[in-house]
C-alpha cells in the first residue's frame, strides 16, 4: 500500500477539544473498531452500551461513540481525553483522515474546521507515515491480517 498527503500544510493541535463533539455547524461521528471498543471497555470498566452503540455500513467501523447532552463524547472530561492512551485511531488522525482514491492509492485529506490547521510547523512526510503505520498496526489487530503485505 502506497499513500499520498497534502504538501505544505501547517499544524498544531491547540487542545481545544472542538474535534471531541459536535458545533453548531456540524455533528461529530466518532467512529469506533471493535477492537478499539473492546479496549475501551476493559480500560473504563464500562459495558460497551454504556459509551458506545453499534452501527451497521460504515464497516470497518462497528460503533459510534456516545455524547452527552451537551453533544460532547463521553470521555471528554474537563476539556481533556479521559482515555488518551487508548483514543481511537480517529481521533488520533484528526483533522486528517484516509481516504481510498483508486483501487490501491491512499490520499491524507483534512479538514479546516480545525484550529490548528495552518498553526505550527509545516508537516512533513514523517508525520502522515507514522499515522498510516499506526493505522495499519490497529486495522491488523482489528481483522487478525498484516495489511503491511
Ligand atoms: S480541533 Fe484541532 S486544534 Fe482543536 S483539539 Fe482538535 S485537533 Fe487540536
Ligand atoms: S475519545 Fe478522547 S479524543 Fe476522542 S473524541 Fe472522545 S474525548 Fe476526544
Amino acid at each position: 500500500l502506497s499513500f499520498d498527503y497534502p504538501r505544505n500544510v501547517r499544524f498544531l493541535c491547540n487542545k481545544c477539544a472542538i474535534c471531541c463533539g459536535d458545533t453548531e455547524e456540524r455533528d461529530r461521528s466518532i467512529l469506533l473498531l471493535r477492537i478499539e471498543a473492546k479496549r475501551t471497555a476493559q480500560k473504563t470498566q464500562k459495558a460497551t452500551g454504556e459509551f458506545a452503540e453499534k452501527i451497521e455500513g460504515s464497516e470497518p467501523y462497528v460503533y459510534r461513540m456516545k455524547k452527552t447532552r451537551d453533544g460532547k463524547c463521553v470521555f471528554l472530561k474537563d476539556s481533556r481525553c479521559s482515555i488518551y492512551d487508548i483514543r481511537p485511531l480517529i481521533c488520533r488522525f484528526y483533522p486528517f483522515q484516509l481516504k481510498k482514491v483508486g483501487s490501491r492509492e491512499l490520499v491524507f485529506a483534512y479538514t479546516n474546521k480545525c484550529l490548528g490547521i495552518g498553526k505550527g510547523p509545516r508537516l512533513k512526510r514523517s508525520f502522515f507515515e507514522k499515522l498510516f503505520k499506526e493505522s495499519a498496526r490497529i486495522m491488523a489487530e482489528d481483522t487478525g491480517k498484516d495489511l503491511s503485505e
